[in-house]
C-alpha cells in the first residue's frame, strides 16, 4: 500500500482490524459512527462484539483494543467497497 494518508479532507478513524484490510484485502463488516467533530469513526465486528460485551459502552481501555488508525477518505472508500463483498 503506497498511500500515506496525506489527504487533509475526509479523514477517517478506523480500528486496527479494518486497517489491516488495506493490506490483506480481507472483507470485514464495517460499523460506523460520527463523532462530535463530524469525523468518521469505523470499527469491525470484532470491536462491536467487544463493545456489546461491555454493555454497549466503550470501556476506558477501548483505545488499547481498537488501536485506532487515521486513514484518508480514499482508503476508507476502499474498505467500504471491500466490505460490500461480504454476501
Ligand atoms: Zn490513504
Ligand atoms: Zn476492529
Amino acid at each position: 500500500m503506497n498511500c500515506r494518508h496525506t489527504t487533509v479532507s475526509g479523514l477517517a478513524y478506523v480500528c486496527n482490524h479494518l486497517y489491516d484490510g488495506l493490506t490483506d484485502s480481507i472483507p470485514r463488516h464495517i460499523y460506523t459512527s460520527t463523532d462530535s467533530e463530524g469525523d468518521t469513526n469505523a470499527y469491525c465486528v470484532v470491536c462491536e462484539a467487544y463493545r456489546l460485551d461491555n454493555g454497549g459502552e466503550w470501556p476506558d481501555d477501548a483505545a488499547m483494543f481498537l488501536r485506532v488508525k487515521v486513514i484518508c477518505g480514499d482508503c476508507y472508500e476502499r474498505l467500504v467497497k471491500l466490505s460490500s463483498n461480504i454476501g
